[in-house]
């Protein structure tokens, strides 16, 4: 079992998964068999199938931006539809709008969050890091070093 992302990427056990293929099943951006999620959005500590460590992925609020840009629009836009075509009366909305923007806005939650997991793991996105400092030259770190003599 290996957990370091450079191990990973140089093992090749594993044939290399498509990130929308894996969001669709939920599945593990490594193997593709392992379970992504541990409830319905959490996600799962690691891979039940092959290890893979998940403490990289932190998609944060990139799946709630795709759900609003995709499906939440088009169920506001029902909503208003709605509204403005049949005048309904306010329970109406309660009874069918309602429900329409909650499950359009909480269903693709999961796809999108897979998606972006996966996406993480294929394209190594992290936290940046800063640069080590260049090695200086071996007469500069004496005492002596260089200066005016
Ligand atoms: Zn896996």
């Amino acid at each position: 079992m290996t957990d370091s992302r450079d191990e990973i990427r140089g093992d090749t056990r594993f044939e290399p998964q498509a990130p929308l293929s894996v969001a669709a099943r939920s599945a593990c951006p490594r193997c593709g068999r392992g379970h992504l999620f541990k409830g319905f959005l959490e996600i799962a500590p690691r891979c039940d199938a092959c290890g893979l460590d998940f403490s990289f992925a932190d998609p944060a609020d990139g799946p709630a931006f795709f759900v609003m840009m995709t499906t939440a629009i088009p169920a506001v836009a029902f909503g208003l539809w709605l509204e403005l075509t049949y005048d309904p009366p306010i329970w109406l909305h309660f009874v069918l709008t309602l429900p329409v923007v909650l499950l359009t806005c909480t269903l693709p939650l999961r796809f999108f969050k897979g998606w972006l997991v996966a996406s993480q793991y294929v394209h190594r996105a992290e936290e940046g890091r800063l640069a080590r400092p260049a090695a200086r030259p071996a007469e500069a770190t004496g005492p002596d070093g260089p200066g005016p003599r």
